[in-house]
């Protein structure tokens, strides 16, 4: 890098403007003084006369000339906790004052600053010059000339986050569930120990080992184990950068990464998302990515490059091998590959106790009975629960992980952040018809998983949610259960039906609707579960954005695909019709239900159970 005033004019272009901003922010004097206390909620003047009354403001601080108030107030629905308030005043504050005297509240008034207008106009001025003068710099860099492929490399060096960690303190017993995995990586472990043991009877040890599985079941984890138990260092680098917008930076890198290692092996060298590199040549949507072939040409020389006993290994990670370029998978690169998968119950038990190993957890809690629901949940998505769980224990001020922790921390790992449960109207009434329908109905189809409760208090996207307690783990799922899914699924939208009439259904139902629309044609088009027989019509991976799959079109004529259009239609059909049949069947207890919901929030699978028996018991 040579320094010229460009350079260093150029470099300090985003540090002028962050200093910019930071001056606008707190130097500059306008008019909004008042915003920049964080009073993120507001009053009206109404409500703060109210509070007056009730003696809950505690100090007034004016601003603006008096047109704004910032308050500090107590109250019951403020959580008893003192809050920051901002209330526009319409009588410029004047009146208020014998009044919060009286009070004795404590009052301070900020005066307006009158140099404000002079300063945000020179401010205002600053920025866009600053941004010519540094798109000037920028377009006069890249055209003189010099800025060839010599410039681009060194630019690419010294930006190139190539991570380096001499050890990475994880050793295999900090992975938990992924056995077959570590048997595997055993041997490379071994490897790296002790390369005598191979050269000798002249064994060739695998350069690269490819993990694949879905984001966060633990193979950046499992790489760092490697290393940890080799006592080797571990390099890493995303596959996303290497590609870059200036030609040439990827290859460059490729070649700096390997030039490190192998100044450091025995090492590993680990390339996270290798798919943003490696993906089968020529298949770019709109073109090629020359800048990635290039890259991906440079990978493969380098790993032809070095002989398999220098104690280099490559090990690279994606969640998708199928779009890799078959180069990358021949032998002598990563010719093996090692699929990591979202654990089963044991596996789920098994990384549990390593991420509560460092945890305080009271008597109630069993990880028996936390894996046995959690099925689907990612090693991450595991260690996020049980991190979750103890951040609630020490906010509750617990000495220990309570199940009413965990019960929470699944939810907000499931589901998202718990909102405000809405105020008693027309649309809460119709949410709990909707979900108290999924719940309904899902209860009483022998097939269905059972419901584990229903509740009005959003969470994320959603609204209202039923949870169902989802069976052992579904890798074979009957077609009977299929179908009662699907009845279940369309509870919500029915029981809007049943209830409002057609008219007055709503949007709520949309995400049902798109689970239902994909099991039908699941059933119809890859288990063989409808009237065309069991044939397969679509290959597993349907990804329209990438790689091989974009090749190859469907597998069969149009006929066939009215004929699963149809298909698809008659399942739902008679799906929906079975639904609109139990909500109309059970009308008074859904009814009783809803009225216990709207008054509860939450009713708990076991109650609802009972509730359901207690009524289908009496013969209609
Ligand atoms: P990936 O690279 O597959 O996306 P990571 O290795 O980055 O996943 O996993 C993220 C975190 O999740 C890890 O740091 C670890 O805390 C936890 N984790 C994931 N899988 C496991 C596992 N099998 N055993 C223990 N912890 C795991
Ligand atoms: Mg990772
Ligand atoms: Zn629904």
């Amino acid at each position: 890098m040579k320094f010229s005033w460009k350079n260093i004019l150029l470099w300090s272009l985003p540090i002028l403007v962050t200093i910019f901003f930071v001056w606008q922010g707190l130097l500059v004097p306008n008019s909004n003084e008042a915003g920049k206390n964080v009073a993120s909620s507001r009053m009206t003047y109404g409500r703060f006369l109210e509070y007056l009354d009730m003696g809950w403001i505690k100090k007034v601080d004016l601003y603006d000339g008096g047109h704004t108030a910032i308050v500090e107030a107590v109250g019951p629905d403020l959580g008893n906790r003192i809050q920051r308030i901002r209330v526009e005043l319409p009588t410029l504050g004047q009146e208020l004052i014998p009044r919060l005297k009286q009070a004795n509240i404590d009052l301070d008034a900020h005066p307006i600053n009158n140099n404000s207008a002079i300063w945000n106009i020179l401010g205002n001025l600053v920025f866009p010059i600053l941004l010519v003068g540094g798109l000037a710099l920028l377009f006069r860099r890249s055209n003189n000339g010099a800025g060839g492929p010599g410039q681009a490399r060194s630019f690419g060096r010294s930006k190139a986050n190539i991570q380096m960690e001499a050890k990475t303190g994880v050793q295999f017993d900090d992975v938990a569930g992924v056995d077959e995995a570590k048997e595997e990586f055993q041997e490379v472990v071994t490897f790296l120990k002790r390369p005598e043991l191979f050269t000798d009877v002249g064994a060739r040890v695998p350069k690269g080992v490819l993990l694949v599985g879905p984001p966060g079941t633990g193979k950046t984890l499992l790489a760092k184990a490697i290393a940890g138990e080799a006592g080797v260092p571990f390099f890493s680098i995303s596959g996303s950068e290497f590609v870059e917008m200036f030609v040439g930076v990827g290859a460059s890198r490729v070649r700096d990464l390997f030039k490190q290692a192998k100044a450091n092996a025995p090492c590993i060298i680990f390339i996270d998302e290798i798919d943003a590199v490696g993906r089968q040549r020529g298949t770019g949507i709109g073109g090629g990515n020359d800048e990635r072939e290039q890259t991906l040409n440079q990978l493969l020389t380098e790993m032809d490059g070095f002989e398999g006993n220098t104690g280099i290994i490559v090990i690279a990670a994606t969640n998708r091998a199928d779009i890799l370029d078959a180069a990358l998978l021949r032998p002598g690169r990563f010719d093996r590959q090692i699929t990591v998968d979202v654990p089963d119950y044991k596996g789920r038990l098994a990384i549990l106790k390593v991420h509560s190993s460092n945890k305080k957890l009271a008597d109630d809690v069993s990880l028996e009975a936390i894996s046995r629901r959690t099925p689907g949940f990612s090693g991450a998505d595991l260690a996020n629960l049980m991190n979750e769980a103890a951040i609630l224990a020490a906010r509750r001020y617990k000495e220990a992980i309570s199940i009413s922790e965990v019960d929470v921390a699944i939810d907000r790992v499931v589901a998202g952040m718990e909102g405000t449960p809405l105020v008693d109207n027309k649309s809460k009434r119709l949410i709990a018809y909707h979900e108290v329908g999924h719940a309904i109905v899902g209860s009483l189809l022998r097939h269905h998983d059972k419901v584990q409760k229903v509740t009005l208090i959003p969470r994320g996207q959603a609204r209202g949610l039923t949870w169902f307690m989802p069976s052992e783990d579904q890798t074979l799922i009957s077609r009977s259960q299929i179908l009662a899914r699907i009845v279940g699924a369309l509870g919500g939208r029915a029981a809007e039906d049943v209830v409002f009439g057609d008219s007055e259904v709503t949007t709520g139902a949309g995400n049902d609707l798109q689970q239902v629309a994909s099991m039908a044609r699941q059933m119809v088009t890859r288990f063989g579960m409808s009237q065309i027989g069991p044939l397969s019509l679509e290959s597993q991976s349907t990804d329209p954005f990438l790689g091989r799959s974009m090749m190859s079109g469907s597998d069969y004529s149009d006929g066939v695909a009215t004929d699963i259009d149809k298909q698809v239609q008659t399942i739902v059909e008679e799906c929906y019709k079975e639904a609109v049949k139990i909500i109309k069947n059970n009308r008074v207890i859904i009814d009783y239900l809803v009225d216990l919901l709207i008054e509860k929030e939450t009713i708990e699978g076991d109650e609802l159970q009972k509730i359901i028996q207690n009524y289908t018991a009496i013969p209609v």
